[in-house]
Parts: C-alpha cells; structure tokens; sequence
C-alpha cells in the first residue's frame, strides 16, 4: 500500500472515493458540510501536487435507480467552493471515460451518485432472499460489480479512499475498484488515516488505565464491542438505556425504562465476565426517572432498581455521574460510545454533559480520547466540545465494527 504523504500526484489522475453523502435541507442545500470539510486535505493534496480529481461517493439510499433528490449535482458549487476551483460533473458515473480522460492536472470532475448503479452496492434487486433463483441473481450482479468497477477503475492512474463512512461495505467503489490497481497506485486517504490509527489507539497501541463508555440504548447493539473491549480495558462504563437490562437482570424493579427482557442473561453473562476478567464494570445506580418521555416530565431521582410503574429512567442520576467521572479523569486512553440519557431532550443531558466533561479533563491532562459511533458525536457536537476531545470519528457503522475488530474491507482492499 502506498502512503498518500509520499506520494507524488504530479500528472496523474486520482480517483478518490470520499464519503459526501451530506444531509440536506428540503431546498437541496447542504445542512451540514462536516463530510466535504473532512476530505479536504486529501483532495487538495492531490491537487497541490499537480493531478487531477475524479470524486466519487454516493448519496442517501437511491438502490439502483436514479433519483435526483439524491443527485451529487445539488452539492457539485459547494464542493467546487471548498476546493476553489472549478468542478465539472459527469451524469452518469459509468459513462465518464471521455470526460475522465480530458482531465488536465489541477482539473476536477465529481461523478453522479454512485448508488445510482445497483453495481455499487453489488446486491441483486427486485428479487427476494428467499426466492430459489436469489443466489443464481447474486452471483450474476458479483460480475456485474466487477465490471463496474473495472470502468471506474480505468478512469484513473490512482486510487485513493477517503470514505471512512463507507469502510465497512465492499462495495465496488470502496473496495473491488481497488483489485485493478498494484499495491504502489492504491492508498487510504488522510482521513481514513486519522480514523485508522485512532481506533489503533484504543484496540493496539493502548495506554492504561483505559476506560471505555459505552452507552445508547440497547445492550443487544452493543454486545459485539463489550465482548472485544473487554480484554483490552480496565474500567468499562455501561450506560444509558441498557441500565435498566442490567438492573432487571439482578433482581431490580425498572418501571417503564427501556429493558431488553430477552437480554437478561446476557447482561448476567457480562458481569461475570466482566469479573472473570478483572475489568471494573460501572453499572448506573441511581437515575433521573420520568413519569412520561418527555423533556417536561416530572422527574425525580431513584435508585435504579427500585424505579415504580410509570415512571422510567431517562438519564444517570448524581452518584453514578460521581462514579462514572473517577473512572474517566484518571483514565490514560478513552472511548465514548453512546449517550448515557436521552441527550435529545435538554432536562435529561446531565448524565452525558458529567462523561462529556470528564473526558474533556482527562484529554487536558494527556489522556487520548476517541468519541464516536452515533450518538455520541452529536452530543459532544451539542456540548460544544468537540474540539476538546482526541479525535471525533466521523464513522458510525464502521467505527463500530473496527471497534469490534472485525477488518474493514474498504482498509483491507488497499492493503
Ligand atoms: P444508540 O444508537 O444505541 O447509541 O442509542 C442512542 C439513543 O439512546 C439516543 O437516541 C438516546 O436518546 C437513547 N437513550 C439513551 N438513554 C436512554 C434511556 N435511558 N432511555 C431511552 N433511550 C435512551
């Protein structure tokens, strides 16, 4: 695999799959540009070094067909801003050889959505799973992907994924693209770079003591990651809606709360797993308990196994935000998955804005800290945070399933 850093661009063509499936608003402008920002220093890069860019991504769920409310048309000015440079557009993504070919260093042309192409996805359409003649159609759209691919792949000296986002699908532009380029003409971008190592951070290059926060709803999610973790860390924190599971399993009373009644054993096996392997599991212990979900509820504080009929637990209470930050701001590495409340509504933040501020503190005093996965990001985003914490995955599925320490086919096709 090449290194985008040595790597010399100067008169070649990069094909470069970045992840600009930007939210939009009903008018077709950008809400939010925190996916074309983030690919920044990758396409000028190549820029700067004297080629030209072919931009490549998808938009929304489009499954096969074209949608213009999904067209990477509505985002082609914002892009060309960003760069500061003029943007062509191809309509078609795989009819773009002769454009792709007229490209002079400094040129560059953004592709329409790629999902336009059920190729991409490589996933038979129009044909149920358990239909006899399923496998004979899958295997037909496996060739079919490859072919695609191949066109891209021909449009370009380079290849170049950038799309963390997408890491964890081998799709034909995030991974079997990159079976038509030798090792030295293949790369990840600086993006997935900073994504890879931050999650070496927390999975190899490990600091102790580490404290890992999981959070969100379910346990069931989650399970994955509390497995692999729990070889790896020292204080695990789990929070949020899976409390109520843990506090059900262990003989409490949990009202209304989120509980996961089929998960009960699973919570048992955790904590004596947890046990067995010396981690210090933080479970909640008191919550803010709500008699309605939502922000205008009365509330009141409750041990979390003693919650009464009606009445649900909706954020950590103040003992387990006391615990849970002792296990954070003396912590020398940090992962944040999930929430530890309905963060949504602003009476039940408390509980996330205590983790959110511990790790804050634990990052001013050396510790790395990596939030992401979801929910978590927009709650440091909410915090205003951001910028105080490692590093902020831009990844949600595919931080997740590293994080599980599965490979991502997007990583391993380059390597
Ligand atoms: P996840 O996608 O699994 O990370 O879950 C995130 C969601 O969990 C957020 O929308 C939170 O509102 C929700 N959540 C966190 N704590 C609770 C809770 N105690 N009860 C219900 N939902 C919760």
């Amino acid at each position: 695999m090449a290194k985008i850093n040595d790597y010399n661009f100067k008169n070649q063509k990069a094909i470069v799959r970045v992840d600009f499936n930007v939210p939009l608003n009903e008018d077709g402008t950008i809400s939010d540009d925190t996916r074309i920002r983030g690919a920044l220093p990758t396409l000028k890069k190549i820029l700067n070094d004297g080629g030209s860019l072919i931009i490549m991504s998808h938009m929304g769920k489009p499954k096969g067909k074209v949608n213009p409310k999904m067209s990477l048309s509505q985002i082609k000015d914002a892009v060309a801003k960003a760069l500061g440079t003029e943007v062509q557009f191809a309509e078609d993504c795989a009819k773009a050889a002769d454009k792709a070919a007229a490209l002079k260093p400094g040129d560059v042309l953004l592709l329409e959505n790629l999902r336009f192409h059920p190729e991409e996805e490589g996933k038979p359409v129009g044909i149920d799973k358990e239909d006899p003649a399923y496998d004979a159609a899958k295997k037909e759209m496996k060739e079919r992907q490859k072919e695609f691919a191949k066109t891209l792949a021909r449009y370009a000296d380079v290849y170049v994924n950038d799309a963390f986002g997408t890491a964890h699908r081998r799709h034909a532009s995030t991974a079997v693209v990159a079976d038509y380029f030798d090792t030295d003409h293949k790369m990840l971008g600086y993006l997935m770079e900073n994504e890879v190592k931050a999650v070496d951070n927390i999975l190899k290059d490990i600091k102790h003591p580490f404290t890992a926060i999981m959070g969100g709803s379910k346990v069931s999610t989650k399970i994955g990651i509390i497995e692999n973790l729990m070889d790896k860390v020292d204080n695990l924190i789990l929070c949020g809606g899976m409390t109520y599971t843990f506090a059900k399993a262990m003989g409490g009373h949990v009202g209304n709360s989120l509980c996961e009644n089929d998960k009960l054993d699973l919570a048992l096996d955790i904590i004596k797993k947890a046990k067995e392997k010396g981690v210090n599991l933080l479970l909640g212990t008191d919550c803010i308990a709500a008699d309605a979900f939502d922000n205008n509820a009365n509330t009141m504080v409750v041990s979390v196994k003693e919650i009464p009929d009606g009445w649900e637990g909706l954020d950590a209470g103040p003992e387990t935000r006391k615990k849970f930050r002792d296990a954070i701001v003396n912590a020398k590495t940090i992962l944040w998955n999930g929430p530890a409340g309905v963060f949504e509504f602003d009476n039940f933040t408390g509980g996330s804005r205590a983790i959110a501020d511990a790790i804050v503190e634990a990052t001013a005093n050396g510790a790395f800290s990596l939030v992401g996965g979801g929910d978590s990001v927009a709650c440091i985003n909410k915090f205003g945070l951001a910028d105080k914490v490692s590093y902020v995955s831009t990844g949600g599925g595919a931080l997740l399933e590293a994080i599980e320490g599965k490979e991502l086919p997007g990583v391993a096709a380059v390597k």
